[in-house]
């Protein structure tokens, strides 16, 4: 358990020490939070497919003795999980477990997503990959190769959007040979990554990551994923100053979550509080309904009535598109 003075010195090491140290642990965790988990409506049972997975980045957001904290229901493992939502279920996005074996997923005109890695540094409990048991999944050299090659052959392919799991979890060797790779297929206009990692673990923005994407001929988006405020924490508020001087353009993706995030002042508080650090909202996702999740589900009218209750406040660049996923469709469901 971090005290103050190991709590400075974690922040010193390396991602990959510090991805190492991250709690795992529910005591560990509730111990950190002067929380007793006694108080908490802990579930371990819920651990047991789904474990707890926090940095400590991530924790040191959280407000000590608040039960009720936005970042912690994000990452407690709750008794709720366990109860059945009807419409809930194990594959509510349907294709991603058959993409991670080729690595590809080609849904969507011009776009196709590169699922390298299912892990990710920060188990949120509201994912829907909670129930795949890709979690530690590493695509193979061959398996990178042929998906890399069917991207060569397909001329209409004008972006690749690393996806994952988090794609910032490959190395910064991987990822520089990726990164080249992919500037030598011409038809290539942009290369995305969609990563919650500078949220989450910002030191993993390191000097190599940064001569990568600068080094890079095509334009580079990163797609941030934060929910709340109190998540711009002062090390990932740098590695955001950091992407965005080398020419990066930054975006967020929030999910809405209830008891996290289902307030009109807590969505414009993300929203100006991501432009302040040059980060643009994007999508404001409605759930994927997976089995584990309910307890998080806003309804779409409640999230309709948010949205426009944020468009009555800010600024229109200010207001994320309201969306959903829809099986087989053309592209993500605006509600809004
Ligand atoms: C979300 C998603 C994209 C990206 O969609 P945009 O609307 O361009 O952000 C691409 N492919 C798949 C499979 C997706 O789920
Ligand atoms: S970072 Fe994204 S993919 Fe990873 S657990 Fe959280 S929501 Fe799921």
């Amino acid at each position: 358990m971090p005290n103050p003075q190991s709590e400075i010195q974690h922040f010193t090491k390396n991602w990959q020490q510090q991805l190492a140290d991250a709690f795992d642990n529910i005591e560990d965790l509730c111990r950190y939070l002067d929380l007793s988990p006694d108080d908490l409506p802990i579930s371990v049972a819920a651990t047991e497919n789904f474990p707890l997975r926090v940095p400590l980045s991530f924790a040191a957001c959280i407000e000590k003795g608040n039960p009720r904290d936005p970042l912690l229901r994000q990452v407690l493992p709750v008794n709720e999980e366990l109860a059945v939502y009807p419409g809930f279920n194990t594959d509510p996005v349907g294709d991603l477990a058959a993409a991670t074996q080729t690595g590809v997923l080609h849904k969507y005109q011009g776009r196709v997503l590169f699922i390298n890695t299912g892990s990710c540094a920060i188990n949120c409990r509201y994912c829907f990959r909670r129930n795949f048991p890709y979690s530690e999944l590493q695509l193979s050299k061959q398996k990178e190769q042929a998906a890399i090659l069917s991207i060569q052959e397909d001329a209409s392919i004008t972006e690749v959007i690393l996806s994952g799991g988090d794609p910032l979890l490959l190395s910064d060797a991987r990822l520089t040979r990726l990164m080249g790779q992919l500037a030598e297929i011409k038809h290539l206009k942009r290369i995305r990554i969609h990563t919650r990692l500078p949220i989450v673990l910002p030191a993993r923005i390191t000097d190599e990551f940064i001569d990568t994407l600068k080094l890079s001929p095509k334009q580079i988006i990163l797609i941030l994923h934060c929910n709340h405020a109190n998540e711009l924490n002062e090390r990932v508020i740098v590695a955001c100053n950091t992407l965005k001087n080398s020419g990066i353009t930054l975006f967020n993706q929030s999910v809405l979550l209830k008891g996290v995030n289902d307030d009109a002042d807590i969505l414009c508080d993300l929203s100006e509080q991501l432009f302040s650090h040059g980060v643009i909202p994007y999508y404001l996702h409605l759930l994927d309904k997976a089995t584990g999740t309910g307890h998080f589900e806003v309804s779409k009218e409640r999230a309709l009535e948010l949205i426009q209750q944020v468009q009555a406040t800010l600024p229109g660049y200010l207001v994320p598109k309201l969306v959903t996923e829809q099986t087989g469709a053309a592209s993500k469901q605006y509600i809004f």
